[in-house]
Order: C-alpha cells, then sequence, then structure tokens
C-alpha cells in the first residue's frame, strides 16, 4: 500500500473527476491522500472533500505563493486545525523563485503557520524554492523543531535535507525524483534514512515519468516509490510499507484516529 501525503484534489482538472481519481487510487494500492491548503478561500472545499471520503485528509494554510488571498492569523489556523482530518499546518514556507522584490510578508506568514502549528501541536508541511537558507533559519528560530513536518516536494541538496532531518522533519519526494536530469535528487532519495521519507505527488502539477507533462493524480505517486526503490536497491513493498509507517507516524501520532 502507498500514501499520497500532498495532492491538490481539490483542484478542478481532478474534483470534476474525482470518481475516477479515487477509483484510480484503490487500483494502484494507494490507500490515503492527504489534500493540502494553499489558502483559507478554497478551505472549506477541502474540508468536505476530507469529511467524505475515509482516504482523504486534510490540511489549512496559505501557500507562500499567494500574494493576494486572505492573510491568516495564527488563532484562525489554530481554530481551522480543530477538526479531527485535518492533520497538518501547510502548506506554508518560502518561494523566492516565483515572487521576486520585498518578501518579509512571506516570512512574516511562515512565523505565523510556525507558531499555529506548535499551538495545535499539528506538523508542518513547509514547501521552500530557492530560499533554502532563510527557511532552515526560520524554522530554527521560530522552534519548527518542536513540533515537526515534512519538507514537500524536495529539490534542495543533501546538506538541506540533512539540516531539515536534525530538525525533526522528514523529507518528501515527488515526480521530479523520477526526472532523467534531477541527480542532486536521486542522491538525496539515495542517502536519507528510509524512517524519515515520505512520497508524494503534489497533483495536479508535476506527474511522473512515464506521464511526465500530463496531468498528475494521487495514482501515480507508485511510480515515485518504484524511482526511489530502483535507486535505493529494495523492493516496491519495502518503500511502500516504510513511507506508509512514516505518514502515520508522522501525521496521527497525537491522534486517536485510526488510520486504515
Ligand atoms: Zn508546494
Ligand atoms: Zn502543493
Amino acid at each position: 500500500m502507498f500514501i499520497d501525503s500532498h495532492c491538490h484534489i481539490n483542484f478542478p482538472e481532478l474534483a470534476q473527476n474525482l470518481d475516477e481519481v479515487l477509483a484510480n487510487m484503490q487500483g494502484n494500492d494507494v490507500s490515503t491522500a492527504l489534500c493540502v491548503g494553499v489558502n483559507l478561500e478554497n478551505f472549506p472545499q477541502i474540508l468536505q472533500l476530507a469529511a467524505q471520503h475515509d482516504q482523504i485528509y486534510a490540511s489549512v494554510g496559505v501557500h507562500p505563493d499567494h500574494e493576494q488571498d486572505t492573510e491568516p492569523t495564527q488563532a484562525q489556523l489554530v481554530g481551522l486545525a480543530q477538526h479531527p482530518k485535518v492533520v497538518a499546518i501547510g502548506e506554508t514556507g518560502l518561494d523566492y523563485f516565483r515572487l521576486k522584490g520585498d518578501l518579509e510578508w512571506q516570512r512574516t506568514r511562515f512565523r505565523t503557520h510556525i507558531r499555529a502549528s506548535r499551538e495545535c501541536r499539528k506538523p508542518l508541511i513547509v514547501h521552500t524554492r530557492e530560499a533554502a537558507q532563510d527557511t532552515l533559519r526560520i524554522m530554527a528560530e521560530e522552534g519548527a523543531d518542536q513540533v515537526g513536518g515534512v519538507m514537500h516536494c524536495f529539490t534542495e541538496s543533501m546538506e538541506v535535507a540533512q539540516a531539515a532531518l536534525d530538525l525533526n522533519f522528514y523529507i518528501s519526494f515527488s515526480g521530479i525524483v523520477t526526472f532523467k536530469s534531477a541527480t542532486t535528487i536521486k542522491e538525496v532519495a539515495r542517502q536519507i534514512p528510509l524512517e524519515r521519507m515520505l512520497i508524494e505527488t503534489d497533483s495536479p502539477y508535476l506527474a511522473p515519468v512515464p506521464f511526465r507533462g500530463k496531468l498528475n493524480q494521487p495514482a501515480y505517486v507508485k511510480h515515485v516509490a518504484e524511482e526511489i526503490a530502483k535507486l535505493r536497491g529494495i523492493s516496491l513493498e519495502e518503500v511502500g510499507q516504510a513511507t506508509s509507517e512514516n505518514f502515520r507516524r508522522l501525521f496521527f501520532k497525537d491522534q486517536t484516529l485510526s488510520p486504515l
């Protein structure tokens, strides 16, 4: 069995074919998917998906690329995270690739999410792009290691991975690890401890080989697992089992939910 630790199945490309998306998960042994929030405006849809489907969980947060969306307060995030199927705060973090200029508001927003995460004791889902040093610095300053979380869609070096591991974070690999050119990411996937690794699709984006360029979906997380099995010289089953156990340890540790 496999778990997609990060997807956006509330986005219209996937939401309009939800029955098919869920059937494909089942057909590919993908037991569970975490539908990650990117703003407060769409959070009700995510919560509804999670409430209606046993295999779907939710997170609440405002993405660093969403400059125009409602700025969340710590109290708002904590309040929305009270629902039993909301298992994390995020995605949050820093993105110096898509947005330029004075990004102090991104760093302030990131700090708000970390404080909310510590207050409600739910782990963080961190997005970082061309901003690794600031991301790690703010995580350390705000005590993100107290709650832990995941560096999602990991595209950084082994040094950054090690620093995140030292802060009690997991590393999640997306379809990018299947791309031929992703040599550094493949190396990180070989080296980090299996017990700190997660897999994800980030669908509808970033479809893995052999679907690269097409619409991605949670069922394809199996192809991410296949690549990691190949890189580490272990079986597909071992990758599926370890990453699913890791997911449950990270996101369900303080909860009475019985996750499948
Ligand atoms: Zn992201
Ligand atoms: Zn995402």
